[in-house]
């Protein structure tokens, strides 16, 4: 357990989502300095994990920017502010103290003691879709790998991947068309069926790689799965035909991707209504003082689940907290077209 002190800060965003981001922005015309959790390696929420290369079209003033464009638009917007990021940890418990702060502790030991909370935790931490198969979990991390592991060398090893999206196609495309000396034994795509959500022209190039034997395809479910002296050899199939049949296989990928789970903020004394955070349209705060939630995690009556309507809750949410972080301050709306003290904060001040 990590003994360090508790970070201080004045605000706390949950989230890195686009919602969190602009958050993070509204906060800090309000000089509000914040630190940010995601349990995701970088930033971008849904955007960057769901559709980073399509196109959105209702971001206001900008008639078309794909998932990963707007991400990087907003932390470029969002510089001038310095958040502190702190990524691949989930923020796993949120205790109000007695004066209203709250101590916020992460999966990888980092605490917070911060005046203002913002969850803008959206459907929840992704998590990697995990194979469910007795018993198979005491290879996880030797010779089974899921989304976001890093993995081993694949030389000289049966590798089998499991997935049908981008990500899959990819990796065991990647795999097949190694150098001699990291070549693998064998590799072998394996989907319950012989139909893909990979692009068009990935499932082009799977598909020659397997009419040139660099790459084998099998439609099957994996049931079971064999060992020697504590190491995976094979895994026990049943195929689409009805038959059932054994795969070599000493290493064993699954890219089933991520899939979102509400985890903890369910227990941090919130009102909830479908999984989701039932705030007031004013405040966009919980029934927990000072604690905020914007985003898709939230409800109200009326909710919709749009990048829009997160950024117009994040702004309210921002102003609401202010008198919590400088009680003898009146809050002022003030324009970033014309206010000198907020072309100091965002760096664009003659002398800045
Ligand atoms: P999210 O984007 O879900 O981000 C939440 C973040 O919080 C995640 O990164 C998660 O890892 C993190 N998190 C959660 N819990 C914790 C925890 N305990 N600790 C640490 N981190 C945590 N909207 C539009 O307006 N226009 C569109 O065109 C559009 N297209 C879409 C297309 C698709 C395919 C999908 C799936 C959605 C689309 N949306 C669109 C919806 C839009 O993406 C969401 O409304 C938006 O992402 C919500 O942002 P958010 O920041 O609230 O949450």
């Amino acid at each position: 357990m990590d003994a360090a002190a508790p970070i201080h800060t004045d605000a706390l965003v949950i989230g890195a989502g686009p919602v969190g981001l602009f958050q993070v922005f509204q906060l800090g015309l309000l000089e509000i300095a914040c630190h940010v959790v995601d349990s995701l390696p970088a930033p971008g929420g849904q955007c960057t994990e769901l559709y980073p290369d399509k196109p959105i079209y209702d971001i206001p003033a900008v008639p078309m920017c794909t998932g990963r464009e707007l991400v990087e638009r907003l932390l470029t917007q969002i510089a001038p502010m310095r958040p502190r990021f702190h990524l691949s940890q989930q923020v796993s418990t949120l205790e109000p103290r007695d004066d209203g702060s709250f101590d916020v502790t992460t999966s990888t030991g980092t605490r917070f003691l911060a005046r203002t909370v913002f969850i803008a935790g959206g459907v929840g931490s992704f998590q990697p879709r995990h194979l469910k198969l007795d018993g198979i979990d005491r290879f996880f991390g030797r010779q089974v790998f899921h989304t976001g592991d890093a993995r081993p060398s694949a030389a000289g090893q049966h590798v089998v991947v499991l997935g049908e999206d981008d990500a899959a196609l990819e990796a065991a495309l990647l795999l097949a068309d190694a150098e001699q000396a990291a070549r693998p034994a064998s590799v072998t795509l394996m989907h319950r069926r012989d139909a893909f959500t990979a692009a068009p022209s990935t499932v082009d190039r799977m598909r020659a790689a397997c009419a040139v034997g660099r790459l084998r395809f099998v439609a099957a479910q994996a049931i079971g799965w064999g060992a020697t002296d504590d190491t995976l050899t094979h895994l026990t199939l049943a195929n689409a035909d009805g038959s059932t049949s054994s795969l070599p296989t000493d290493l064993l990928i699954v890219l089933w991707g991520l899939s979102p789970k509400l985890g903890p903020i369910a227990d941090w004394g919130v009102q909830l209504e479908r999984k989701q955070i039932v705030v007031d349209t004013q405040k966009f705060e919980t029934r927990v003082p000072r604690l905020f939630a914007v985003g898709d995690v939230n409800t109200y009556p009326g909710k919709k689940k749009l990048i829009v309507c997160g950024f117009h809750e994040a702004t309210m949410a921002a102003y609401a907290a202010a008198p919590y972080v400088f009680p003898d301050r009146p809050v002022q709306v003030q324009y970033t077209t014309t206010s000198t003290r907020l072309h100091r904060l965002l760096g664009v001040a003659p002398d800045a």
